[in-house]
């Protein structure tokens, strides 16, 4: 490890160890959304030493997009949020490579946008991305990192195929569109906490530090305060991971 790295991370190393610090530098993540969660996961995760990642975004950054991150400022506004990000987070660790992808995660591209990576992370804001994500991730044997944020209220799960729950096994395709912060509102230290937990789930699942967040939901609400664990089981009529499927689309 070079003098200027093994400085950079000489606060974490202590806790980790240098083979899991090797584990991070070799590690590639795609972050798919690059608002509140996603502007704070990518951010973590290339501070960690996460040696790739790409971040994927179609949308531009706006005054409303400001509360919720430390990415942006006033000088972004009408830019595109992952050149923005990917520019800002190129700067840190030297070697590491940040890959903005001005994008929109569908069915039509994801083989393109997300093949190859070790681990991706839900960022987005609607269930199309988040089930398109989950489909891909199931296929290809992907571990991925749901997230979700409303007022002061967060979700996150960690799915990974091979006899565990997959996303569709909790809504089985019918929950379409949930509640939009731009009615329910949304805040930013909620946002924070729920991208704070993605990031540490990534990590765990490179470096196996300890067991990720299979197999329940985490719920938390910082009003109260609650951070309770829902279990979440298997659908063996689950039309993603259930056992009915024809073995060649498992
Ligand atoms: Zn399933």
């Amino acid at each position: 490890m070079e003098i200027e790295t093994f400085d950079l991370f000489s606060r974490q190393t202590p806790f980790i160890g240098m083979d899991r610090q090797a584990a991070l530098t070799q590690a590639k993540v795609a972050v798919v959304g690059a608002g509140g969660l996603g502007s704070h996961v990518g951010s973590l995760l290339v501070r960690a030493g996460v040696g790739v990642v790409r971040i994927i975004d179609r949308d531009m950054v706006e005054y409303s997009n400001l509360p919720r991150t430390a990415m942006y400022d006033r000088s972004n506004i009408g830019k595109a949020k992952a050149f923005v990000a990917s520019q800002k987070l190129g700067n840190i660790v030297s070697g590491n490579r940040v890959d903005g992808m001005i994008e929109n995660v569908a069915a039509s591209n994801v083989k393109d946008v997300l093949a190859g990576f070790d681990v991706i992370v839900d960022c987005t804001d609607n269930m199309d991305s988040r089930y398109v994500i989950n489909k891909f991730c199931v296929r290809n044997k992907v571990p991925w990192v749901y997230g979700a944020v409303l007022r002061d209220e967060g979700f996150s799960s960690t799915f990974r195929a091979g006899g565990r729950p997959c996303l569709n096994c909790i809504y089985r395709m019918k929950t379409k569109e949930t509640e939009k912060t731009e009615n329910a509102g949304v805040l930013g230290p909620a946002v924070a906490m729920v991208a704070s937990w993605q990031a540490m789930e990534v990590i765990k699942l490179i470096t196996g530090l300890s067991e990720p967040n299979f197999g329940k939901m985490l719920r938390i609400k910082l009003d109260k305060p609650v951070f309770e664990f829902l279990e979440i089981n298997k659908q063996e009529e689950c039309e993603i991971c259930g056992k009915n499927l024809p073995k060649n689309m498992v």
